[in-house]
């Protein structure tokens, strides 16, 4: 009689359709090689949580290991502690959005989100817009759902209006596969740019227009070091979906994030969540919260910041200095990220080996594309982890490495 057992090497052919088609990233294998102490990394996005101090850390979890520990080990709801999101309404009303918290629901860092949305949202086939290059997680996130992304260029003042108007009169007035345009308006990942005050405006109105959602994907908006406070699109339109974490002002191993939405949007998404984790930790939730009220958060935020932008300013002053003028970057107010574009004939993906043995790693341009394809002569590099003078060493090899490739 045959077997029903199914060994592993016959599990081929069950898998489905929508993770067949993505593709495993040849970088991450790579960079999984690089295990050398020399190499210097400019490729993650990390914040460096050495900068924490300890004491609040301590303060902080102390609450949900000794006052609140039976609610810290149990199940909560599929939205989230009402005190944790009463928190997060007092860190929107800073950035000038007004919210109750039955507009906030928690979720596992601002990543799930991204899959709730489009869990939600993402028949396969529908239309996704996005930034042009976007956000890796968010396109891995969306592909499971099998949309079809299209990514709208940016420049020095964010997301094309013009070209976006061009792509939606080819999608039409109130096309019903149009379902939202995902923007990351400050300090983009990967791009580093932000999005200026006529271009959210613009956005919106557009937006209304055309009958789509706009998701605004927030993680950095805090971290500026230099000009002033951009108010969010939700500031400026109710019925923005906005995507928040405490990744970057706190830590991301604290898995929490949040979405603000109107009530009716999130009646829907917390019907998608009870499928994907019930609730989130009640016990990071709890340390959350407490961390925002009880510690001098906004202390340390400073520190970040400052750390940050000697970073910032080390890596743009080595760039200036070593890279060749065929190279272009942006130069970021805010954020972890320079986006570096190389002459067209460049190929980063095919030149990370040669940085790998000289000892620097960046993420090649056409990750945070969802062709794979366009963006192959740019890279992505991140200073928020290396200090400045590691991050002045890796961008003087970097520089050696591309002019061997320019053609003279
Ligand atoms: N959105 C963007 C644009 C990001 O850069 C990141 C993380 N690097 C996330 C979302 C995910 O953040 P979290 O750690 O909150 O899941």
């Amino acid at each position: 009689m045959p077997s029903a057992h199914i060994t592993f090497d016959q599990t081929g052919d069950k898998i489905a359709g929508r993770i067949r088609k993505m593709r495993p990233s040849a970088v991450r294998s790579l960079f999984a090689a690089a295990v050398r102490p020399d190499i210097i990394s400019l490729s993650g996005g990390m914040p460096d949580v050495s900068l924490l101090p300890e004491e609040s850390i301590r303060d902080a979890t102390r609450a949900a290991i000794e006052d609140e520990r039976a609610v810290a080990l149990q199940y909560g709801g599929t939205d989230g502690r009402l005190e944790t999101r009463q928190v997060v309404c007092g860190l929107m009303r800073d950035l000038g959005v007004r919210c109750k918290p039955d507009e906030v629901m928690l979720t596992t860092g601002a990543q799930s989100a991204l899959d709730l949305i489009a869990k939600t949202f993402i028949d396969p086939g529908d239309i996704v817009l996005a930034e042009g290059p976007t956000y890796l997680g968010a396109l891995q996130a969306f592909s499971a759902y099998e949309p079809d992304v299209r990514c709208i260029p940016f420049d020095d003042e964010g997301m094309r209006m013009d070209l976006l108007e061009a792509e939606l009169e080819r999608i039409g007035k109130g096309n019903p596969r149009l379902k939202f345009c995902y923007v990351i308006p400050n300090f983009q990942n990967p791009g580093g740019v932000t999005m200026v005050p006529e271009r959210r405006k613009r956005l919106l109105e557009l937006s209304h227009e055309y009958g789509f959602m706009v998701v605004e994907d927030d993680p950095y908006g805090r971290l500026r070091y230099d000009g002033g406070h951009m108010i969010p699109l939700k500031a400026l339109d109710a019925r923005v979906v906005y995507l928040g974490t405490i990744s970057k002002i706190f830590a991301p191993g604290l898995r929490t994030g949040w979405i603000v939405a109107p009530k009716d949007v999130l009646a829907r998404i917390n019907l998608a969540k009870q499928g994907t984790d019930l609730c989130g930790s009640s016990f990071d939730q709890i340390v959350v919260e407490h961390y925002f009220t009880d510690t001098p958060w906004e202390r340390t935020l400073q520190r970040f910041l400052s750390v940050y932008r000697e970073r910032r300013d080390a890596m743009l002053g080595a760039l200036d200095e070593f890279f060749p003028p065929e190279a272009r970057w942006t130069h970021p107010e805010g954020g972890l990220f320079v986006w570096v574009t190389l002459p067209d004939y460049v190929d980063t993906g095919s030149m990370l080996g040669a940085a790998l043995d000289a000892g620097v790693t960046y993420v090649p341009g056409d990750s945070f594309y969802p062709d794979g394809v366009t963006g192959r002569n740019c890279m992505r590099i991140n200073f928020s982890y290396e200090t400045p003078e590691n991050i002045v060493e890796a961008v003087r090899r970097l520089a050696k490495v591309i002019e061997e490739r320019l053609e003279l």
